[in-house]
Formats: C-alpha cells, structure tokens, sequence
C-alpha cells in the first residue's frame, strides 16, 4: 500500500536541489527539435512541458548500446586480461511513464536469470524512478491490454500523478521513502483524491492471455509473413523497445590486445542468429517477425511468467514503414488456428 502525498508543482525545484545536493544525476525527458529524450536535467523548468513518451526507452540507463566486458594485451608468450567493472552513478530517472517503469522488470528477468550480470545490477541498484502517470494516450498505447495502465504503479519508486496544483504522489518503495526524506516538508499527506479520474482513457486492445495460450498453435500460420511484407528490417523498433534485451558479443583486437564488447542486436536485422555455418534458422523476415512476437508474448511468459511487453507503443512510432504492433496482435487475436 503506497503512502499518499500530494506534491505542488513549486516544490518540484525543492525536490531537484535535494537530489542534486545528495550527488543524485536526474534524467528526465527534455525537449529538442520536435521530439523528447532522456537528458541529465538540474531543474524542473528544463523538464518537457507537454509529451507522451520519449522516442527512446531508458534501458540504456541500466543496458548501455555498448558495453566493454574485458579487455587484453598481448605480446608473444602473453596475455594480460583486464575484466571490466561497471560504472554505475546514483540516478533519478523523473518523468518516465508508468509502462517504461515496468519495463526494468522484464529487463531483470533476463539479467538475472541463469546468471546473475553484474554491469545491470549495478546500475539499477543505483537507480530510482519517479514516473508520471498519463493524462492522454496516442493510438500506439495499448497498456491496459498488457497487464499494465496508465496509472499503474510498477516499477516506479514514486509515483505522480498530475492534478489541479501539482501532483498526486505515491510513495511506493523503500528507495522513495529515501527521496522523500531528502525534502519531508514537500510531501503532504493527503486522502480522497479520485487518481482514476486524472488519468487517461486506454480501452484494453485484444485479450492477452487468450493470444499467448493459442500462440503454439499459430507457429506456422502464413500471418507473420504477411504482417512482415513489408518490414524494412532497419532494427529500430528493438533500439527503442525497453524490454528488448537482445545483444551481441564482438571483439575489436589487434596483435597488440582487444577488448569484448556487449552490443545491443534486433530481430529486425537480416544476420539476427545467423550461425558461423552459414545456416540462419531464422531466415526469412516472417521468421523474424515471429520470433518478435513469440519472445514477448510466450516465450517470455512461459519461462519468466511475466510478457515481455508493456505496450509502451514506442516501436510502432518509430517504424519508417508502420509496422503498427498493436494492429498485428489485434489481427492474431482474430485468426483461428
Ligand atoms: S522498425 Fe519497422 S521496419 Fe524496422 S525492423 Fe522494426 S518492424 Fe521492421
Ligand atoms: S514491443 Fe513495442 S510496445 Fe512492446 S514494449 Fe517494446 S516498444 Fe513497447
């Protein structure tokens, strides 16, 4: 049960000079040439006033595009190895909404699985979320049909809702009990607030459980081909996705030494899981597309229990051929096995 506060927009300045004084980096979404990112803000008045999501996903505060894993020399009749340690700064991610927030969960399940990583870990132990609720949607949101809403508190440490004034707050972890004490005074105890009413109308798209239980029995259905013509295979919509974990091990070395890099892959690319053979058992973009879908909605939930999706809708906007993702789970729902 989360405490409940109500925060005014005034005291927001308060509350970033108290994370900044307690050496706290604050990401939050800025506006810039028409599209909003996560950038490393010290006010509140730097903060976008007026957007949905940012085009990217904050992943990459806890799974970096590329990570250094090792690294080596060598000269004749040696090797000297270097393992790399991860550089992890106390962060407030402020401003994400509440399905990116529950998105590190499905990132989690994957980096500490069968083993345990420790460059993610350290990274999101530093790491505190403050979302914000949605008061409006777009038709790529498809939350609610994902488990999640526009409300939802998942995944984030506190929780706020916009309302006449400032903010409803829900303090809802021990890591924002921590924020909280850094500026008591801001947070008053409040009661009665209709949080519902504050938020955004998102209708519950198609019925998940019901399209991951026939899943199995559509593998070899022609719709993922179909659905695929007329993919580009360009890879954006796994940069984007905040739960797409897929990555790639490559070195860079020279007779001098090396390093091992971790590199974010996608589904979308033509060499996703090509074998050194030559075999690809992923061949066609179909195959590909199917693999997208499977992973988030059975694989994922067969062996992590939980989707590998929020419905955050960030692929769809970023496609360059609108490959519309809640249209293709809304027409799957639809075909008969
Ligand atoms: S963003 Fe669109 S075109 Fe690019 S790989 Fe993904 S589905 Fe294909
Ligand atoms: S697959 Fe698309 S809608 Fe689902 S979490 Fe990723 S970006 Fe969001």
């Amino acid at each position: 049960m989360a405490d409940l506060y109500q925060l005014s927009s005034a005291s927001l300045d308060a509350l970033f000079a108290a994370l900044t004084a307690d050496g706290r980096r604050i990401l939050a979404p800025t506006e810039a040439d028409g599209r909003s990112e996560l950038n490393p803000v010290t006010r509140p008045d730097q903060v976008a006033k007026d957007y949905l999501q940012t085009t990217l996903s904050a992943k990459e505060t806890v799974f970096p595009k590329v990570e250094r894993l090792l690294s080596y020399t060598q000269a004749p009749g040696q090797v000297d190895l270097v393992d790399a340690e991860p550089h992890a700064v106390p962060t407030v991610l402020f401003g994400i909404r509440p399905c990116e927030a529950s998105a590190f969960a499905a990132l989690d399940a994957v980096f500490n699985w069968d083993y345990r990583d420790k460059f993610f870990n350290a990274r999101l132990e530093q790491l505190s979320v403050i979302g914000v609720s949605c008061a409006r949607r777009d038709d790529a949101c498809f939350c609610t049909a994902v488990g999640g809403g526009p409300g939802a508190t998942k995944g984030s440490d506190i929780l706020l809702t916009p309302m006449a004034g400032g903010y409803l707050a829900e303090v809802l972890t021990d890591k924002g009990r921590a924020i909280q004490a850094l500026a008591p005074d801001l947070f008053q105890p409040t009661s009665g607030v209709d949080k519902a009413a504050l938020l955004a109308n998102v209708p519950t798209a198609f019925d998940q459980p019901a399209l991951t239980a026939k899943l199995p029995a559509l593998f070899d259905s022609p719709l993922w081909s179909e659905q695929s013509l007329r993919c580009v295979g360009c890879g954006a919509c796994a940069f984007v996705c905040p739960t797409c974990v897929c990555f790639d091990i490559q070195e860079e070395a020279d007779k001098t030494g090396g390093r091992r890099l971790r590199a974010w892959d996608s589904c979308g690319y033509h060499m996703f899981t090509l074998h050194a053979s030559g075999h690809n058992p992923r061949e066609t973009q179909g195959a590909r597309w199917r693999q997208r879908i499977y992973h988030k909605f059975s694989y994922y939930p067969e062996r992590y229990g939980q989707l590998g999706c929020v419905g955050c809708g960030k692929c769809t906007r970023a496609c360059p051929v609108d490959m519309n993702l809640q249209e293709h789970l809304v027409e799957a729902s639809q075909v008969n096995p």
